[in-house]
């Protein structure tokens, strides 16, 4: 640190400067990382949410019943919109990752109750690294099952790695890596079977399928009305719209808050209670969540979703009449994976990188892979175009590799 401070303007200044060299986050040249709703009032507002709860702090709601209420109310509008049944619950974390974690925790006392000692997650080979991760921090078991010809959970091979330390199974509605829905019930009748758990991981599609089954769009069944299911995870930060730190787990079973939350009291300050892995937390992702909840309301939040399918079917047309570009399997929402047997989508997406936009590479199938977001209406002209021609015009692949971090 240096001694002596400097001047706010400058301190701005130079946060400026060093913002600039990074992807501009309304610019709609970024996919997964960013969500922008392209609607000024939904920023506004929250610009307006954070101001006022910069500085609480949520970790107690004895102090801040407020704060608690509201996460409540988002946890009950989410519950709501998936179908939970009344005697369920919830808690809103700081995003999918954390949500999972406390799924698989849940799931973990669970199968320990029953007297599994290192309990077993099987997921399909697309699920979120979160599950991985939640197996090393908890000391489970990953086991992965196969995908079917159309990037989808293969049931029927999952059915052969369930044992008798399996605590839980996991399909995705819908998987980010292909965008693509699992067979829910197929996974969840297989769970009920085994007198197991059922994570569905709408991470993503938590704050879509709702509202393309408002627009009355085919949505399989994939929320708590299917028997079976126990937990869903839904991040607010992602199609809610919000910025980061806003997720929702939910469970069907009332015995979820004896497993996770955490309470203790033997150390000199007193009882110390907390419901996710944050002690202190931020106010402001919950404030924010309700904030855009009250604001859009089911209406707001169908209307946003059916121009972004706008945006995706006429993407998706202008992929497809590219020559040798394919999409991969049947994407139900705005994940867009692409494939090509002729063509060197990663030499594609390195001139698209040097164009600005910032592709995400797939490994399986090696392609690209392209999370649309409302804000993409804007720039779907130049996207395409500047595809077509990545297409036509492109040299060998530097090898950028698929990678998050
Ligand atoms: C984004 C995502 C996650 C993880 O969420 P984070 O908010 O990044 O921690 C998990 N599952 C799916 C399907 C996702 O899309």
């Amino acid at each position: 640190m240096n001694i002596a401070g400097v001047p706010a303007s400058e301190v701005l200044a130079e946060l400026d400067q060093r913002r600039a060299t990074e992807p501009d986050v309304h610019a709609a040249r970024l996919f997964g990382l960013v969500y922008p709703s392209g609607r000024d009032d939904l920023e506004a507002l929250f610009f307006e949410v954070h101001r006022r709860y910069l500085f609480h702090n949520a970790l107690n709601p004895f102090k801040f019943p407020e704060i608690a209420a509201l996460e409540t109310e988002v946890v009950q509008m989410t519950g709501a919109l998936l179908n939970v049944p009344d005697a369920g619950g919830g808690t809103m974390t700081s995003g999918g990752t954390e949500s999972i974690l406390m799924s698989m925790l849940v799931n973990r006392e669970r199968a320990n109750a029953r007297g599994i000692e290192r309990p077993q997650i099987v997921a399909p080979y697309s699920a979120h690294p979160a599950y991985a991760k939640a197996a090393h921090y908890f000391g489970m078991d990953l086991v992965s099952a196969p995908l079917d010809d159309h990037w989808r959970v293969d049931v029927r091979e999952m059915a052969k790695l369930v044992g008798p330390s399996t605590a839980v199974l996991v399909a995705s509605a819908f998987s980010y890596p292909h965008g693509v829905m699992d067979p829910v019930a197929d996974v969840a009748a297989l769970a009920a079977e085994s007198g197991i758990g059922c994570h569905v991981d709408a991470c993503v599609g938590g704050f879509v399928l709702p509202f393309l089954e408002r627009l009355g769009r085919d949505v399989p069944a994939w929320d708590f009305r299917v028997e079976g299911v126990t937990e869903i995870s839904a991040d607010v930060h992602k199609f809610g719209y919000v910025p980061k730190g806003a997720s929702v787990i939910l469970h069907r079973d009332p015995d979820w808050s004896s497993h996770q939350v955490f309470l203790y009291d033997r150390w000199p300050a007193g009882l110390y209670g907390s419901p996710a892995i944050m002690g202190a937390r931020p106010a402001a992702p919950i404030a924010t969540a309700w904030a855009a909840m009250r604001y859009l309301g089911l209406d707001g939040y169908t209307e946003i979703m059916r121009d972004l399918m706008a945006t995706v079917v006429k993407i998706r047309r202008g992929l497809e009449s590219m020559t040798g570009v394919e999409i991969v399997g049947e994407p139900i929402g705005p994940v867009l994976a692409l494939h090509s047997s002729t063509i060197d989508l990663y030499a594609v997406g390195d001139v698209m990188d040097q164009r600005g936009w910032n592709l995400n590479r797939n490994v399986e199938p090696r392609g690209l892979h392209m999370m649309l977001s409302p804000a993409h209406a804007m720039v779907a002209d130049e996207l395409l175009a500047d595809f077509a021609d990545a297409v036509a015009n492109h040299s060998e692949s530097k090898g950028v590799e698929a990678r998050y971090s």
